[in-house]
């Protein structure tokens, strides 16, 4: 490869990109004195640059307001969860009422899991990928411990085939059917934090239907950066986490959604708390709990406003650009990565790429597997200012962001390959 042809090639790209302007609407970090190459976008997304103001916005409304902000700042507190909604939806293919910003992502994993894992004495079974994200295995564990089960018997998790890195839909499709009278909740990664597969959540979804058990999906590296169509897929529940692609800070608010057909349902058990209570007679501090209906109704606690504020700003962001130009941008900044990649003559004896090569099972991040001195590589490329990101044993991960990756930071990581 020869490497200033392909700068500038990239700079081409980069100059005719209609999302090339929102880059410098996000802070970069910086290393040595120069912007970084940051690709751990689906690890914790950028600031935008607008953050500031929002947080600013709301501390001084606490300043002059006190309490009275809570009905008369610029965006009243009470109501906060409400402006997230739209976008929110947006993103994740759903109606505003199915969709809610509240908690963090585990917390909400758990409430949705009192919903909607209910097991019986014939049907008690998950069914999940192996290798789930940690919290992901410990959330399924505790929930199945907690129903008196125990997890040797209850947790089904699906391995890849012998030599292969990421799971076949047709073996997923195929092992939900075999299970299909012990299985209480399937529920899978929307992406796979580890091999950056993207779930065919639509298969799954009916599949699991078919077989009698409700399906939930973790959008924690799958929100902000492919579509995932939850309303018209069917999905029950999912759940998803706002520091990631969606840029919201570390720590952010997450996120979950609930199908509307399970609105109203007010026969689920459910951890109750007044903020899920129907909001006419929220303040009147009766007993008897009345759930609002969506995804409203699973609220506990009033809403942190300066970690909404955040999501807020960025999610401004995500309107301006629009879901599909940024999922346009995402194939052909990963295409390109891949492209570049392979090229690379060691490809293949140093080091692969795991994630799926078919851009419709994959959001923006690819994952190397290193063979050989992985970690001195990955070592090198943070030196050079090239930010990705290790995962042990050895995996290199990284994620060009529609958002604020050009298409010359993807050349600035390849380069990283053969100065190595
Ligand atoms: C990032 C991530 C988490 C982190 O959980 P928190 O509750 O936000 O700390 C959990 N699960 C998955 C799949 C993740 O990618």
């Amino acid at each position: 490869m020869n490497i200033k042809d392909t700068i500038e090639f990239a700079r081409s790209l980069d100059r005719s990109d209609p999302l090339r302007s929102f880059r410098s609407r996000f802070h970069i970090p910086k290393v040595n004195g120069k912007e970084s190459v940051y690709l751990i976008g689906n690890s914790l997304g950028l600031q935008p640059k607008t953050t500031k103001k929002f947080i600013n916005e709301e501390l001084e409304d606490w300043a002059q307001l006190g309490g009275e902000g809570h009905e008369h700042s610029r965006r009243p507190w009470l109501y906060y969860h409400k402006l997230t909604k739209n976008a929110l939806a947006k993103i994740t293919g759903a109606k505003p009422s199915e969709v809610v910003a509240m908690n963090q992502l585990t917390v909400n994993l758990h409430l949705m899991m009192v919903s909607f894992y209910r097991p019986t004495q014939k049907r008690y079974k998950i069914l999940t990928e192996a290798g789930a994200f940690s919290s992901d295995q410990y959330a399924f564990e505790s929930q199945i411990k907690f129903h008196g089960l125990h997890p040797s018997k209850a947790l089904i998790e699906l391995k890849p085939r012998k030599g292969e890195y990421t799971l076949r839909t047709e073996d997923i499709l195929d092992a939900i059917h075999e299970h299909r009278n012990e299985l209480a909740l399937v529920i899978f990664g929307g992406v796979q934090y580890y091999t950056g597969q993207f779930f065919d959540i639509k298969s799954i979804t009916a599949a699991g239907h078919k077989a009698g058990a409700l399906v939930g999906f973790d959008l924690a590296h799958a929100v902000g950066n492919v579509p995932v169509d939850l309303h018209k897929n069917n999905v029950d529940f999912a759940v998803w986490c706002s520091y990631k692609y969606l840029n919201a800070g570390p720590g952010a608010i997450a996120g979950a959604f609930v199908h509307e057909r399970h609105a109203s349902n007010t026969t689920l058990p459910r951890f109750a708390g007044w903020w899920g209570h129907h909001e006419g007679e929220r303040f009147q501090m009766k007993k008897g709990f009345k759930p609002m209906p969506g995804a409203d109704g699973w609220q506990l606690s009033n809403v942190p406003v300066f970690q909404s504020a955040a999501l807020l700003a960025s999610l401004e962001l995500f309107n301006e650009a629009g879901i599909a130009a940024l999922r346009k941008k995402s194939i052909q900044l990963t295409d390109l990565l891949e492209f570049l990649l392979w090229q690379i003559p060691t490809y293949g004896k140093d080091f692969v790429i795991i994630t799926p090569a078919n851009p419709a099972e994959r959001g923006c991040q690819l994952s190397l597997l290193m063979k050989r001195d992985g970690k001195k590589l990955f070592n090198k490329l943070t030196q050079s200012g090239v930010i990705a990101d290790w995962r042990e044993p050895d995996v290199i991960r990284v994620a060009p962001v529609p958002l604020y990756n050009s298409f010359e930071d993807v050349v600035r990581m390849v380069e990283g390959f053969y100065s190595f």
